[in-house]
C-alpha cells in the first residue's frame, strides 16, 4: 500500500506538471449535479448536457420534472441515450428524495461527513458510487474520487490498483491510495490522459508524461 501511494503521488504531480491544475466547469447545486450524473451514464458528455439542458428548458423546476408524465421525459432526455431507463430511473429517484425531506433541496448534505452523505446517496436505485462521488466532489466540495471508464482503465495500466478490481471497488480503493487533496484535480487530469494518450485501444504511450512510471506502456510501446 505505501508503494501505490508513493506512485499515485508521482503520477498525480506528474500530470500536474503535463496539464496544469484543471478546472472544473461552474459548481452546480447538488440535486442538478445529480441529474446530470444520472443522464451521464453509459454516454458522453455532450449528449448528457444537451438531456440536461432540454429539461431545463421543458420544465421549469425539478418538481415539474418529478410530477411529468414519464413518456415526456423520455422524449425530453432522448440525446442522453437509454431514456426508456433513465426517464423512470430519474423521476423515481426524485420521488423518493421528495418522500424523505419534503423538497429536493440537498444542500442538507453539506454538514454531513463525506461517508454519511455518501451513505444517503447511495440508497437510491440508479445512484452508484461514481454518481455519489461526483455530487460530493463537484457540488459539496467533499473529498471523493470518481472512478469512470477512463480512470478505471488508466489506473488499471499504471497498475495504481489490482488487475480486475471493478470500478465500483476501485473508489474506495483509490480514495485509499491518493491523497484526499489530489481528488479534484487526479481525477480529472487522469480522464484528460485516458481521452487524449491512455485511449482505450491503441494508448500513446510514446507521448505520455507518465511513461516513466508505468510498467504496462515500458513492457507494450518503444519509446522510440
Ligand atoms: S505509458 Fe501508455 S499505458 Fe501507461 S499510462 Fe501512459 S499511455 Fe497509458
Amino acid at each position: 500500500m505505501e508503494d501505490s501511494r508513493k506512485l499515485a503521488q508521482a503520477v498525480h504531480q506528474k500530470l500536474l506538471e503535463f496539464y496544469g491544475a484543471p478546472i472544473w466547469r461552474n459548481p452546480l447545486p447538488a440535486i442538478d449535479e445529480l441529474v446530470s450524473t444520472i443522464l451521464s451514464q453509459n454516454t458522453n458528455d455532450h449528449n448528457r448536457d444537451r438531456a440536461f439542458q432540454a429539461l431545463r428548458q421543458r420544465f421549469p423546476t425539478w418538481e415539474a420534472v418529478r410530477d411529468a408524465p414519464t413518456a415526456e421525459i423520455i422524449e425530453t432526455i432522448r440525446p442522453a441515450g437509454l431514456a426508456n431507463r433513465k426517464g423512470p430511473r430519474l423521476q423515481q429517484v426524485l420521488q423518493q428524495i421528495s418522500a424523505e425531506r419534503g423538497s429536493l433541496d440537498l444542500s442538507f448534505l453539506q454538514a454531513m461527513s463525506t461517508e454519511d452523505a455518501r451513505h444517503w446517496l447511495l440508497k437510491f436505485n440508479g445512484v452508484g458510487p461514481k454518481t455519489a462521488a461526483i455530487v460530493l466532489q463537484f457540488a459539496l466540495g467533499k473529498p471523493a474520487f470518481p472512478v469512470d471508464t477512463h480512470v478505471h482503465r488508466v489506473t488499471g495500466r499504471l497498475g495504481l490498483r489490482p488487475e480486475g478490481m471493478s470500478a465500483e471497488q476501485a473508489h474506495i480503493y483509490l480514495e485509499e491510495i491518493f491523497h484526499p487533496s489530489a481528488y479534484y484535480d487526479a481525477h480529472l487530469n487522469l480522464i484528460r490522459l485516458g481521452r487524449e494518450i491512455c485511449v482505450a485501444r491503441h494508448p500513446k504511450c510514446p507521448a505520455c508524461p507518465l511513461y516513466e512510471l508505468c510498467a504496462y506502456g515500458q513492457a507494450n510501446c518503444l519509446k522510440n
